[in-house]
């Protein structure tokens, strides 16, 4: 299976993703953690991404092409993956086709803003490990630990109110396009948001047959 998810930031992809890298035993390549982390290690590419990230705009699609590609080539992506927030514009998915990078499936999690404005300000991610819970929807075991690593779980920057609406603009502007692009190659699924994230599961197992 060689999934990619769509939807605005916030919509549930990343939850989602590792949902279903455990269902699936397939691996999932989040650009904005590889991104993250580079950052945290000061890298090259972490230094030329920071400014981007945290104001909320899309770092250039020759850096993102040059880590998916990188990513892909790893051994444990051969049966499969899941790609969650890549490709994010059209030139990233254009690139992605020349090379070759295959997808079956471009699964949307539709959202609407005001629901995902209000569910970022409960967003706590692991300084550690990047996994994510929800102060509400999701709350971890031990407030302010990750369930995972026991790492200290902190408020992304770029999930600031001002930032999210900066990356919902950039989202409908740059990625919304993406459907229809799917769409025309008959790859496109539209699984609408649910109340909770185990019935938003249920609702793509069923879309993907899965
Ligand atoms: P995410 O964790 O997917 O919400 O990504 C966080 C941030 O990383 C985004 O707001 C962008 O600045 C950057 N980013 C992640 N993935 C991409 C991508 N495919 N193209 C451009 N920028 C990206």
């Amino acid at each position: 299976m060689k999934l990619i998810l769509l939807g605005a930031p916030g919509a549930g992809k990343g939850t989602q993703a590792e949902i279903l890298s455990n269902l699936l035993s397939i691996p999932t390549i989040s650009t904005g953690n590889i991104l993250r982390a580079a950052m945290k290690n000061g890298t090259p590419v972490g230094l030329q991404a920071k400014a981007y990230v945290e104001s909320g705009r899309l770092v250039p699609d020759d850096v993102i092409i040059g880590i998916v590609q990188e990513r892909l080539s790893e051994p444990d992506c051969a049966g499969g993956y899941i790609l969650d927030g890549v490709p994010r514009t059209i030139p990233q998915a254009e690139a992605m086709e020349k090379l070759g990078i295959d997808v079956d499936t471009a699964l949307s999690i539709e959202v609407e803003d005001e629901v995902i404005v209000k569910r970022m300000s409960g967003r706590r991610t692991c300084k550690n490990c990047s996994a994510t819970f929800h102060v509400v929807n999701n709350p971890p075991k031990k407030e302010g630990r990750c369930d995972r690593c026991g790492g200290e779980l902190s408020i992304r920057k770029d999930d600031a109110p001002e930032t999210v609406r900066a990356r919902l603009e950039t989202y409908h502007r740059e990625t919304e396009p993406l459907m229809a692009f799917y769409e025309a190659r008959g790859k496109l699924v539209k699984v609408n948001n649910r109340p909770t994230i185990e019935e938003t599961t249920a609702a793509i197992r069923a879309a993907l047959h899965i």
